[in-house]
């Protein structure tokens, strides 16, 4: 084909009745002319066309499925959601809800009150608040309480979370002012004593989530640090950023943080709390009362989706939470993981190889959770990631490992199926 033979865009869209084939074929057009001028053949402009318009109705965002054996995967959506919270989510998204009303009075009600007592059970709290995510969170208890004003933190939990999340960035957005106390590997409570004035509002302990110091390091209990505040008169905050409502591994609870006199503990949904995106503030009710009411909490506060699928979490964490997905992979024997990866093997070809999970999103750095994978050919790991549903794995030493301990016996299945179709 010349150039000159190139049907022009409307001709090429004009053959089809679609709403999307002008500028589906715009790209088809601007294709074939680069491939002529580079000597190539464009090829059947048709059904080129064809195929555009169906990736252009593909969703965008998609499942994929996570054989890394990282739990809480940052770049794969974190946390997947427990069926019965997602049943909430659907009957709640589908129709109209009392949201923000009671039907006991027929008057306004509190978007917040429909989380807020299972919250209260499960941590012991005053009252509890919940917005966008635990960044909205810390950054809001920042605003309404130290707007202005100086907020004391550890030169050791000056942080970066992850994607350039930094903790002093935040602070100043907040319009709060950074004191760094302390040293980077020891900071004492004494140092936030001496550093207590007229300007000061808050002590802000942020969770090491992401890295531990080891060495010549302390760092002072909350407890020590409760008791600075105690004797100023000023709030203790503690972001937590994982959030562990149940014990797992070394990782702080909210209940331990507020038993330990935290006035606010911050945290996240869809961490170790294994429920949907969400920043969660519980303690003190006069303290949550003031960041209800700041403006912010407007802009940041969580949808009712959100609180929906929360709400379901929440339940299942008191009554059963190895329904929780997190939970459930977090706990899950490792002979149950290994006679996943041997099924997996078995229906593949491959073999059973032990690795290491870890928990991710930050959460339990050090926590080597022994997992096992069914190793199959390094080239496979492409097309597995380009595959219908995309599988992610991990390629180690020349081959590409497919950790079970992420899977669900399900999955591990479409699993079998996808090698197969990476082989073709
Ligand atoms: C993850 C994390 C955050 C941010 O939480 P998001 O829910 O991702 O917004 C804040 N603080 C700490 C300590 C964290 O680990």
């Amino acid at each position: 084909m010349r150039l000159r033979d190139l049907p022009s865009v409307d001709e090429l869209a004009r053959q089809i009745d679609d709403p999307l084939a002008v500028e589906a074929a715009r790209k088809v057009v601007a294709r074939a002319r680069e491939q002529i001028q580079q000597g190539d053949d464009p090829g059947d402009l048709a059904a080129h066309l064809q195929d555009e318009l169906r990736a252009a109705r593909t969703p965008h965002l998609r499942r994929v499925i996570n054989a890394t054996g990282v739990i809480v995967h940052t770049n794969l959506g974190r946390a997947p959601i427990a069926e019965a919270a997602i049943d909430r989510v659907r009957e709640i998204a589908r129709g109209y809800s009392n949201l923000e009303y009671n039907a006991a009075t027929g008057e306004r009600g509190s978007r917040q009150d429909h989380v807020a007592g299972s919250l209260r059970r499960l941590t012991g709290a005053e009252a509890a608040l919940v917005v966008n995510n635990n960044a909205a969170a810390v950054l809001l208890a920042l605003a309404a309480l130290a707007e202005g004003r100086e907020v004391l933190v550890s030169r050791g939990e000056l942080i970066e979370i992850g994607d350039g999340f930094r903790i002093p960035d935040v602070l100043e957005r907040s319009g709060a002012r950074l004191r760094e106390v302390g040293t980077t590997n020891r900071t004492r409570a004494s140092d936030y004593e001496t550093a207590v004035g007229p300007e000061t509002a808050m002590l802000l302990r942020v969770h090491q989530s992401n890295f531990r110091v080891v060495g010549f390091t302390e760092q002072p209990s909350l407890r020590e640090l409760a008791d600075v505040a105690r004797r100023h008169n000023l709030p203790l905050v503690d972001d937590l950023g994982s959030g562990a409502l149940v014990d797992i591994g070394d990782e702080p609870t909210a209940r331990a943080s507020l038993a330990a006199g935290a006035d606010l503990v911050c945290f996240s949904g869809d961490k170790l709390l294994g429920g949907p995106q969400a920043g969660i503030v519980v303690g003190r009710a006069e303290l949550i009362e003031k960041l209800r009411r700041h403006p912010l909490q407007r802009a940041l506060r969580a949808d009712k989706l959100t609180l929906a699928a929360l709400g379901g979490t929440l339940a299942l964490a008191v009554d059963a939470p190895d329904e929780i997905p997190v939970l459930r992979m977090l706990r899950e024997p490792a002979e149950a993981v290994s006679a996943r990866a041997a099924r997996l093997a078995k229906l593949v070809g491959g073999e059973v190889e032990e690795t290491v999970a870890r928990a991710g999103g930050g959460s339990l750095p050090l926590t080597e959770l022994p997992s096992f994978a069914c190793a199959v050919e390094e080239e496979l790991a492409m097309k597995l990631r380009t595959g219908d549903p995309p599988v992610i794995a991990v390629v180690r030493d020349g081959r590409t490992l497919l950790d079970c301990r992420t899977l669900t016996d399900l999955e591990a299945d479409e699993v079998a199926v996808a090698v197969g179709a990476a082989r073709k």
